[in-house]
């Protein structure tokens, strides 16, 4: 099955590609010349992500999805989390975000926080949404080189480890990107068999 992630950012369609193996021929907006960002600016991860992929399903006719993430901290009610790749500021500065967040937080006792990635999908026409969700908290001071965004500052539930003190690998066996991805790979495998047998 031929389907397009629309994005351009080179290391999803890696990590991507490594969960939805070989059964997939996955397309990035680079692969088809499209060079452009499409905007962000819905109010919801849910709203974004279906944008995206209704623009590149409008522009191609081609079978799509299109991802996206937010950073959802209980004591600031939610924030950033449509916000999280902007939240100090256009330029899109991870320190600057992590700092900001911590700010606000201050010495707040609620540390709970969770990722949450939203894939939408366009399949022959119909539109789907599947979530992941990882639990974790705040810490105080950033910990850990490895990862991006706020890494440094969350650790999932049940570990002593930020994501950014973890290998790629470790992450991505729990992080809320692969579990979003893993549910759009079981849904795409299962539609592939239905569609044989009907
Ligand atoms: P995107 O929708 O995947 O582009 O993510 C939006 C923003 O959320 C990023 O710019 C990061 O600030 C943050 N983010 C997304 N995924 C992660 C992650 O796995 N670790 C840390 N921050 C993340």
């Amino acid at each position: 099955m031929e389907i397009v992630f629309a994005t351009n950012n080179v290391n999803k369609i890696k990590e991507i590609r490594h969960i939805l193996g070989d059964s997939f021929k996955l397309l990035s907006l680079h692969d088809l010349g499209i060079f452009e960002d499409i905007p962000e600016n819905e109010p919801t991860l849910e709203g974004n992500a279906m944008y995206k992929a209704r623009v590149v399903n409008r522009m191609l006719n081609l079978n799509v999805f299109a991802d996206d993430t937010g950073l959802e901290i209980e004591a600031l009610n939610g924030q950033p989390g449509v916000h999280s790749a902007r939240f100090a500021g256009e330029n899109k500065d991870s320190d600057a975000n992590i700092e900001k967040a911590l700010l606000m937080m201050g010495e707040s006792e609620n540390r709970n926080a969770r990722f949450r990635t939203v894939i939408a999908l366009i399949l022959n026409g119909k539109e789907y949404l599947f979530e992941g969700i990882v639990d974790g908290r705040i810490i105080k001071e950033k910990r850990g080189k490895a990862g991006f965004g706020y890494d440094p500052i969350f650790i999932p539930e049940g570990m002593n480890l930020t994501f950014a003190e973890m290998s790629l690998d470790e992450k991505n066996k729990i992080s809320h990107r692969a579990r979003a991805f893993e549910k759009l790979k079981e849904f795409l495998i299962d539609y592939g068999h239905n569609k044989d047998s009907v």
